[in-house]
């Protein structure tokens, strides 16, 4: 009998207890902070059992140096695949206590943005296979809710988006197909110097598109010397 998913999760996040001083999978895990202590397959799922190596961390409003741990909890956040198969961490969330602003905090980790259940390398490749795929199919790859995939997707643009509209001199217009069937399509819109993101435009329709460039500030209209256009289903009447 095959389990589902929340039983996967369950048993993905039981205590195997070893805890060697660090671990030969660290460095292929590659990421800063944390050692493998143990892991654990469950129907093809693979989950990594992680510790964070530092005992203390800084205060998140005040910078001090604390190590008063208050609680613990563990939070199953998913990785990049590995040998083909889908990877969870078991990542422990602490929460310190900073006796010198008298504040509970729980410690910034490099790795996942707060609140978030993916790595931000996850999260990254999802973005990046969007452009190229449709979520439909990144959902079904993924084993993930279309809503999941579209979420991450949203998230990392509006975190590429803090580079926001600074003067540039030539853009470059993508059309996405965001969804099967190409009904819902988006353009992206980008410095080709750079390769920054600069919006995401929930149209391909020439007037809308010029809706939005026209709302940007006169120095930074002017600064454009070019605009590079990939849309195949670009609609040219207004
Ligand atoms: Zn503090």
């Amino acid at each position: 009998m095959s389990l589902n998913i929340y039983q996967i999760f369950a048993k993905l996040s039981e205590i195997t207890g070893i805890s060697p001083m660090s671990s030969p999978l660290d460095s292929l895990l590659n990421l800063p902070g944390i050692t493998v202590e143990s892991y654990l397959e469950v129907e093809g799922y693979l989950c990594l059992h992680v510790r964070i190596l530092a005992e203390r961390t800084k205060c998140l409003h005040c910078q001090n140096l604390t190590s008063e741990l208050n609680q613990v909890r563990s939070i199953l956040v998913r990785d990049l695949p590995t040998f083909g198969k889908p990877v969870y961490l078991r990542v422990p969330r602490r929460q310190f206590y900073c006796r010198k602003c008298q504040k509970y905090f729980t410690e910034k980790l490099e790795f996942i943005d707060c609140r978030r259940l993916h790595t931000q390398r996850y999260e990254q490749s999802i973005y990046n296979r969007v452009q190229n795929s449709s979520i439909e199919q990144i959902s079904r790859e993924e084993n993930l809710s279309p809503e999941e995939i579209q979420g991450i997707f949203t998230y990392v643009s509006n975190q590429l988006k803090k580079k926001y509209w600074q003067p540039v001199k030539r853009l470059s217009l993508d059309e996405i197909a965001m969804h099967k069937g190409h009904k819902n399509f988006k353009t992206v819109v980008s410095n080709i110097d750079s390769g920054d993101l600069l919006e995401i435009i929930n149209s391909h329709k020439q007037a809308q598109i010029i809706e939005v460039l026209m709302q940007q500030r006169i120095e930074i209209r002017e600064a454009v010397t070019e605009v590079s256009v990939d849309m195949w289903g670009y609609d040219r009447l207004p």
